[in-house]
């Protein structure tokens, strides 16, 4: 039974600036019901800046990452002073704990694992954004809980992929949330969308755009009545409107086209997001943070519009890998089981694959190192040949002309099509 309890989720484009604030906080004072969740990401470019700071570590440049460690302090402050005047504000000693924090990170030993070091450094783009929120709901006179997702967001140790431990995640959150809607007062619920903490211990992140993820997470353990994921686009677009002007937002679709669309890599949700708030028929709203006013896209178990336009995604700069039996046998089962083996080990996507009599051909985002460690493992036992920076582009409901355009003279390298979707792996 549905709780009333309303989940919001705010993206880090939401927040980007002292005005962008100021918005959001108009949208809760507009739509929050009397019991809502907040999850905010991290502000503007924070976990881009944070993943350079982690690059200039590993890279033993401890000047370097200070000095990154400073840009970003000095960007966060510009929005807090701009919100705050009162420069003895406590958000100002909170604020420059949590970058001293930062900054003692750049002295600690680098771990073995990449990954484990990596949420170390990039959790801390959501623990300031939501400490400035915090501060900021309570001087507007919310009654304002500000938590730590740590401690209910529970994982095993997959490092920047965690696996939620949903048993003791739902039960923590229940938990607290007895406390939270105790009373008849309507309260806002502030935590951070993306981290968690692994099963030892540690900052853990669910994979980069992950507080969609979360936010769903939080929808579920409370049986949320709805959840809404404001952003700065009027809905699920059936395009990206910076690659194609005339996208339209769809009304209504079913939480199988939007699964289906996230998985195709639209960016508009995290892939993940979907199936507890299916699980639990928790409609998500996608509504627009600069048009609150608008209806956004509406996903449910009915999603009348599924089939009436055609939507399009684009994924650049992938790898298009084929591998060919050395002693020319065919591909089977026990090579192709072989193969996802060593594309799960090194924690690979695939986003297409075809095979042949003797060829298997597989398309997934191009990450250098992961590509170099895969390819040492796939050189002992296949011949391999690979187009890297190529295109993959999806087509949802496709229609007669519409590959036309997006062709445009340029190479198909393989092509897929179902009754529903059309693939096309293309070159430069
Ligand atoms: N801040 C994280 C990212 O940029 C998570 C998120 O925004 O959802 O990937």
């Amino acid at each position: 039974m549905s709780s009333q309890i309303q989940v919001f989720k705010f993206g880090g484009a939401s927040v980007k600036d002292a005005a962008a604030v100021r918005n959001v906080v108009a949208i809760l004072k507009s739509y929050a019901n009397p019991k809502t969740v907040v999850i905010l990401s991290a502000m503007g470019k924070t976990t881009n800046a944070l993943e350079r700071i982690h690059q200039s570590y590993l890279g033993g440049s401890n000047k370097d990452a200070m000095q990154r460690i400073a840009e970003l302090k000095s960007y966060h402050n510009s929005i807090l002073v701009e919100l705050f005047p009162n420069s003895n504000h406590t958000v100002f000693f909170d604020f420059n704990n949590l970058f001293q924090e930062l900054e003692a990170n750049v002295l600690l030993e680098p771990e073995a694992s990449f990954d484990k070091s990596y949420d170390r450094f990039v959790h801390f783009g959501e623990r300031i954004a939501t400490t400035i929120l915090s501060a900021y709901l309570s001087e507007q006179s919310f009654n304002t809980f500000h938590v730590a997702a740590r401690d209910f967001i529970c994982t095993d140790n997959s490092y920047r992929d965690a696996l939620v431990d949903w048993d003791l995640t739902v039960s923590k959150i229940n938990e607290a949330a007895s406390t939270w809607f105790a009373s008849e007062k309507p309260c806002i619920v502030l935590t951070q969308g993306f981290i968690a903490q692994s099963a030892e211990g540690a900052p853990i992140s669910l994979g980069r755009e992950g507080s969609d993820f979360s936010a769903s997470i939080f929808a579920y353990s409370l049986n949320a009545s709805e959840m809404v994921i404001w952003k700065d686009v009027s809905g699920v677009m059936n395009a990206d409107p910076k690659l194609m002007p005339d996208a339209i937002a769809l009304e209504h679709i079913s939480y199988r086209e939007a699964v289906e669309l996230a998985y195709y890599g639209a960016s508009v949700i995290h892939p993940k997001t979907i199936k507890p708030l299916e699980n639990k028929n928790i409609p998500l709203r996608v509504k627009s943070f600069l048009n609150p006013a608008g209806e956004g896209t509406i996903i449910d178990r009915i999603g009348t519009d599924d089939k009436k336009v055609p939507s399009y995604i684009f994924k650049f700069n992938q790898v298009l890998l084929s591998l060919f039996p050395r002693d020319f046998s065919f591909i089977n089962e026990k090579n192709i089981s072989e193969i996802f083996s060593l594309f799960s080990r090194n924690n690979i996507k695939v986003r297409m694959m075809q095979n042949s009599a003797i060829s298997f051909s597989v398309c997934f985002d191009y990450e250098p190192a992961r590509l170099s460690v895969l390819l040492e493992d796939l050189n002992k036992l296949y011949s391999v040949r690979y187009n890297e920076q190529v295109d993959l582009v999806t087509i949802r409901h496709y229609g007669s002309i519409d590959a036309i355009n997006i062709i445009k003279g340029r190479k198909t390298l393989l092509e897929q099509k179902s009754r529903s979707t059309w693939q096309m792996i293309l070159n430069k």
